[in-house]
């Protein structure tokens, strides 16, 4: 990280920004209020030898030792990332974000009731077009007749849509239609996708992989960042332990280190990590409680009959009291919600 002296004027920092790009270093300034910092992502060693501090306007050049870089709460002047997503802001530390929608757009009629269900409290609405299942025999979504659902979902309820990208040839279909692209946990890695959803410039939620570290996770979202897309959110889904109680291992613990260590807003998602309903609303409070920016919950009318997901998907008739409770415990936290 390059730190400008507050007397350092705009020809200093773009002399910095050039020398930096010339052998490849990617760049990315950060104005501050007194000071401008320029993250510098690239080799240490050869951003040392630029011998950065000699060059006009510059203060001090810091190294960071951590593996990921633009993700880095190191890299936002201790400020959380926030923005919005079409007139919701999400991160910041002062808003609550809850996503709610079905596991998959099955039927419209099936999508646009819950839609409906949810709208008094949420924040947006999610739902799977294209779905990742483990078996291939496994119903995959209604590809791109879903999203033509989704987008009258969104005029209905005003609300945006959230839906995951799997394979980058429906990359552009997506960015026309939904306002949320998600990187789903079994794609977390995959690092050709990841620079497609940089690209396309649209807000991302990226659930954490079902056995990554946190620091590979920010590494995935570095990947998104470095293409200039920096509306990213970050996903704790549950993670494979030993523990078989539940569908996944709930890293709340973990939620709380992103709080300290990523600028960006972290999302918990207790509906794929518990896999049966009764513990959603427990783990969505203590998410809240915790200091997660907001939540995502799968959300059915009747959960017996969804082709995926159906034990832990909430009832759309009690969904307003699970709301009422979780954005209950948002508040205690210190959260807007309204
Ligand atoms: C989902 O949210 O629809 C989903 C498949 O979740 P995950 O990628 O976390 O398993
Ligand atoms: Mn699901």
């Amino acid at each position: 990280m390059v730190v400008m002296t507050p007397q350092a004027s705009e020809a200093d920092i773009s002399a910095v920004v050039a020398r930096l790009e010339a052998v490849g270093v990617h760049a990315k300034v950060m104005p501050g209020e007194l000071t401008t910092a320029i993250g510098a992502i690239g080799d240490p060693e050869g951003v040392r030898a630029l011998a950065l501090e000699g060059m006009a306007g510059v203060d001090q050049v810091i190294p960071i030792s951590r593996p990921y870089k633009l993700a880095s709460s190191e890299l936002s002047h201790d400020s959380p990332t926030s923005f919005d997503v079409d007139g919701r802001r999400v991160g910041g530390g002062e808003t609550f974000t809850l996503i709610a929608g079905p596991c998959t757009v099955e039927t419209r009629e099936q999508t646009l009731a819950i839609a409906d269900a949810v709208k008094p409290y949420a924040s947006m609405l999610r739902g799977g077009a294209f779905k990742p299942r483990t078996s291939p025999f496994s119903f995959q979504g209604l590809g791109l007749e879903a999203l033509a659902i989704l987008r009258e979902a969104r005029d209905r309820t005003g609300l945006p849509v959230v839906t995951e990208l799997t394979d980058s040839a429906h990359a552009d279909a997506l960015a026309e239609t939904v306002d949320v692209i998600q990187v789903g946990a079994r794609n977390m890695q995959n690092y050709a996708l990841l620079e497609v959803v940089g690209k396309l410039g649209k807000p991302v939620l990226l659930k954490r992989g079902l056995s990554s570290t946190l620091e590979e996770l920010l590494m995935a979202a570095d990947y998104i960042l470095k293409e200039g897309n920096e509306r990213v959110m970050i996903c704790e889904r549950g993670i494979r332990t030993f523990e078989t109680a539940t569908r996944f291992t709930i890293d709340l613990g973990g939620v709380a280190w992103l709080k300290l260590h990523t600028h960006l807003p972290v999302i918990v998602d207790p509906s794929h990590a518990a896999g049966d309903r009764r513990l959603v609303e427990p783990v969505a409070r203590a998410a809240a409680a915790v200091g997660a920016d907001g939540i995502i919950v799968e959300v059915a009318e009747d959960p017996d009959a969804a082709l995926c997901d159906g034990p832990q998907q909430l009832y759309a008739s009690g969904f307003d009291a699970f709301a009422a409770s979780v954005l209950a415990h948002a508040e205690m936290a210190g959260r807007r919600v309204g």
